[in-house]
Order: C-alpha cells, then structure tokens, then sequence
C-alpha cells in the first residue's frame, strides 16, 4: 500500500536576494537554518503528527533563529520598539488564530496558538493579546529582548535614508503601482512561514514577523490577517505570504489562491502563480507565496529576485534555497 503522501515547505522572507549581497559563510549560515527549521516539522509529519503542529514547529525554529524578521531579530518600529503579527490556521476546520501588534511574547506563534485553542476569538491585538497572552502562562521577554545590532542597523539605516546594501531581504526601489505608494527605500522583508500537509491528508499554515521596518506603531500588515497572509482550507491549499503587507491585503492573497483552486479550477501551480505574477504585480506588490494542497503539491512563488525558502521534492528530498536559480538539495 502506498504511504499517504506528506508535504512541508517555509520561506523566511522575499526581497533583493541577489547573488553577492550575502558573505558566502552567511549564505551557509542561513542554508543551515533554513534546513534545521524545515526539519523540526518534517519530523512531526514523520511520526504521524499533524501538519498543525508541524507548521508551528518551523515557525518556532525560524522565530528563534536571529537571521529572520520573527521573534529574536524582528525588526523595529518607528519608535524603536518591537511588535509581533503572527497567524496559525487549520485547514482541517478552518479554525484559526491570530496576533497582531503583540509585544511581550517570546514566540509569536505560539500565541496565536493558544488564541486559536483557548479563547472564543480569532484575532487578539495590542494589550489585549499582550493579557491573554499572559494570563495564558505564554513565555515573555521583555521587548528590548528582540533587539539584535543588525535590525538596530538597517532601522538607523532606513530613518537616515542611507541605502547600504543589508543583509536581510530588502527591496530598495520600493514603487507603489497605482497607489503611487512609498518611494521611500528599505522596506525590509523577511517574515517567517510554513504550510504542510500530514498524513490525514489534512493542511495547515502559519506566518511571523516584525513587520516593516520603521513602521508606525500598530501598523498591521498581511501576516496575521486571515485570508491575506495566511490561509489553510483541506478544499484547496495552504497558504503562507511574504511580501509588503499592504499590497497582499488588497489583494487577499491567500483566499484568492484558494478560490481560484476551489472555483476556477487552476492547479496550486497556476493559482500561485497567477495571484503572485499577475494580481499582485499589477497592485505593485512584491514578494511571494509558498503553498500545499492536500494532494500533495507543493509551489514557492515569488516575484522578488529572491526568497529564502526550504522543502521537500515529490521524492522527500530537502531543498534549500535563496536565490531565484538557487537550489541546495541536501541529504
Ligand atoms: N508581510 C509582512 C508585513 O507586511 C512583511 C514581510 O513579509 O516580511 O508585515
């Protein structure tokens, strides 16, 4: 009898990802972590766990990795603090949680965890989430915990208006389509996500970040909107986004994927691709998707030059890869 088939994926943000920006030992550096983190939840999946648990394992991983815009090494706002978004979404049921604009918790998804299991909302933000969180018992640090030097950096970077390459997913040339939007350079990308499907045939997602540098405090972005950044339903796919917030919200990225899967009948390939490639360019949205459907698809999709990004081939075998040519294919 055949296995039933087990899928997994995870980006760490999109952006200007070109070959040369990065010191060959922190390419290896963030190869590592990418496979040390697509791991963690590649063993839940093995030992016949849900994709639930297994999206959260990655997303703990990559929050706890300092090289990613997630948990230690989330970027600053504004006002030099740190604010966490973060979604977790079941496509079993569809049931879901979120926090948007969290402060004191060590890892946001986890967070979003507990709201999804233990309260009757979907969605806690600000102090609210900060007081559930920890009534909930949810590990906090305090918020300077965050800081590295790097995201200290590329914030007094970004409020000087100095373009200094940097090391963390960036697009410097940020045009804002038809809105007009910001000219400003130094949008940073580099939020986390995972999407994968168990052996029940059951898909989830879940997404992390900081957020964009410099933004303005309670600024929410894609990442803990359901639809938007995250999106899991067993009838289509399982999304996670990365990219800059505002263009995936109005395009609802995750949903329109979806619905394009659930009602025009596109594969996952062609569904990501065209929301990626066609509805988002044409907003001037950048950044991209990964995706699984419960058949066992799996597609990274992104219009940047370049996303870091893990998963695992139709044969099992583990990927890892930066750049849009990119692919380190491990043992
Ligand atoms: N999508 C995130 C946001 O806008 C940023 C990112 O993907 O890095 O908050």
């Amino acid at each position: 009898m055949n296995k039933a088939p087990i899928a997994i994926a995870i980006h760490g943000g999109a952006g200007v990802l070109t070959p040369g920006l990065l010191p060959p030992q922190d390419e290896d550096a963030i190869h590592e972590a990418l496979r040390h983190a697509i791991d963690a939840g590649h063993q839940v999946l093995e030992a016949g766990g849900s994709s639930l648990d297994a999206v959260e394992s990655c997303v703990v991983a990559l929050e706890e990795c300092p090289w990613f815009n997630a948990g230690k090494g989330a970027v600053f706002t504004e006002d030099g603090t740190h604010e966490m978004d973060a979604a977790i979404m079941n496509g079993a049921d569809r049931s879901a949680g979120a926090i948007a604009g969290a402060h004191y918790i060590r890892n946001p998804i986890r967070g979003a965890r507990v709201v999804l299991e233990h309260s009757d909302h979907v969605m806690l933000a600000g102090e609210g989430a900060d007081r559930f969180l920890l009534e909930q018992d949810q590990p906090q640090v305090a918020n300077d915990w965050f800081d590295t030097e790097l995201r200290r950096r590329q914030w007094q970077d970004n409020r000087s208006g100095h373009k200094a390459p940097s090391l963390e997913p960036s697009h410097a040339n940020h045009h804002g389509g038809e809105t007009g939007g910001s000219e400003k350079p130094g949008h940073k990308f580099g939020t986390v996500g995972a999407v994968a499907l168990d052996s029940h045939g059951h898909v989830a997602s879940a997404t992390s970040t900081g957020g964009i540098t410099n933004k303005r405090f309670s600024r929410v972005g894609d990442t803990p909107l359901i639809g938007a950044g995250t999106w899991a339903d067993d009838r289509s796919a399982a999304i996670s986004a990365t990219g800059h917030g505002e263009y995936f919200i109005r395009a609802v990225v995750g949903h329109d994927i979806a619905a394009r899967m659930r009602f025009a009948g596109r594969d996952l390939a062609t569904a990501c691709d065209e929301v990626v490639h066609q509805e988002l360019k044409a907003l001037g949205g950048q950044g991209g998707v990964i995706a699984v459907s419960p058949d066992g698809d799996t597609r990274l999709s992104f219009n940047t030059p370049g996303m870091y990004r893990a998963w695992r081939d139709d044969e099992g075998q583990l990927h890892t890869a930066i750049y849009a040519e990119d692919d380190r294919v491990h043992d």
